[in-house]
């Protein structure tokens, strides 16, 4: 089967800044989006494969701009980190899924965690440690019911303070996982000299399993170093029953994918939530 790529992978239709003027446009109205309450979060259920049951939701960016319509992540990101403006948006981001974990607990919804998705140009801002402390404390959610996901180029980078930084949130008792595993440089020596909990599996080699060789063997590989290491595996990606058996068989802890849900907003999350835990008790 053909690759899909990367900017097709996804469920908004990109708008890709081809030229100077559509990024000029997209950086214009990124600048604003934030006061205009143009965000909002979309959750995907993590799924604990031993149990079947949803453990966690990730939450993912969506913005929705009257000029340029639903752009997704992909998209925008990269602009938002050339900018600078990734920064408060990232804050905002991290102080909305704590908001929207409250807010969930308090409706008696059960959900142990909730990851949200840093860039490494928030680690090149001094602030990152201190607004995770705040938005813990503002909605009384123990460090341990966070997750932060980054790619390894926060890692390779070597930004000044990461190890602090990291220190300091692995001191609040938040989780660290390294997003998109195996897609970027892959030094494998910073798994053991970095506080990281987990890491998660890139679609990216999901997509061949079982019948693709090489995809088959490298997530085996991923999956068997990171159990030596103790470290939490989540397959992201997961779309059929194959791929899912293939991972049961391989003793992967944690899956999302469209086999189970979609992003879904706030409310849809809440709903999905109940009626799966319940249909499938332990
Ligand atoms: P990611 O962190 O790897 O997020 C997973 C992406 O895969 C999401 O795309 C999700 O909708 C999509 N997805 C989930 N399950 C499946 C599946 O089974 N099949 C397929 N084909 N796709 C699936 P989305 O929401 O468009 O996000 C794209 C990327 O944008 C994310 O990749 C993440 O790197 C970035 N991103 C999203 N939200 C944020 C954010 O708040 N901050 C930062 N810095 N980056 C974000
Ligand atoms: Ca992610
Ligand atoms: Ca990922």
């Amino acid at each position: 089967a053909k690759r899909r790529g990367r900017n097709t992978w996804q469920m908004f239709n990109p708008v890709l800044a081809r030229n100077l003027s559509d990024r000029l446009l997209i950086e214009s109205q990124l600048r604003r989006a934030l006061e205009n309450g143009e965000f909002h979060l979309e959750y995907q259920p993590t799924i604990e494969l031993a149990t079947n049951r949803i453990v966690a939701a990730e939450a993912l960016l969506r913005w929705n701009n009257r000029h340029l319509g639903r752009i997704g992540p992909a998209a925008f990101i990269p602009h938002a980190e050339n900018s600078g403006d990734i920064v408060p948006i990232g804050a905002w981001v991290i102080r909305e899924a704590c908001r929207q974990l409250r807010a969930w607990r308090n409706a008696g919804l059960p959900v142990l965690r909730i990851a949200t998705n840093v860039s490494y140009r928030q680690f090149l801002n001094e602030s990152l440690a201190e607004t995770v402390r705040a938005a813990l404390n503002e909605f009384d959610i123990a460090g341990a019911s966070l997750e932060l996901e980054m790619t390894e180029r926060v890692l390779i980078d070597d930004i000044p303070d990461t190890q602090d930084t990291l220190a300091a949130l692995r001191g609040f008792g938040v989780c660290l996982t390294i997003d998109d595993f195996g897609e970027g440089y892959s030094a494998l020596n910073y798994l053991r000299r970095l506080p990281i909990d987990g890491i998660k599996i890139s679609h990216t080699f999901m997509q061949g399993i079982p019948t693709h060789r090489a995809d088959s063997a490298i997530c085996d590989a991923i999956i068997r170093i990171a159990q030596g290491l103790g470290l939490s595996v989540t397959a992201e990606g997961v779309e059929n029953e194959d791929q899912q058996r293939f991972l049961v068989d391989r003793g992967t802890p944690l899956a999302q994918g469209h086999l189970f849900s979609q992003p879904l907003p706030a409310a849809a999350f809440a709903e999905f939530f109940t009626q799966w835990n319940t249909r499938r008790p332990e």
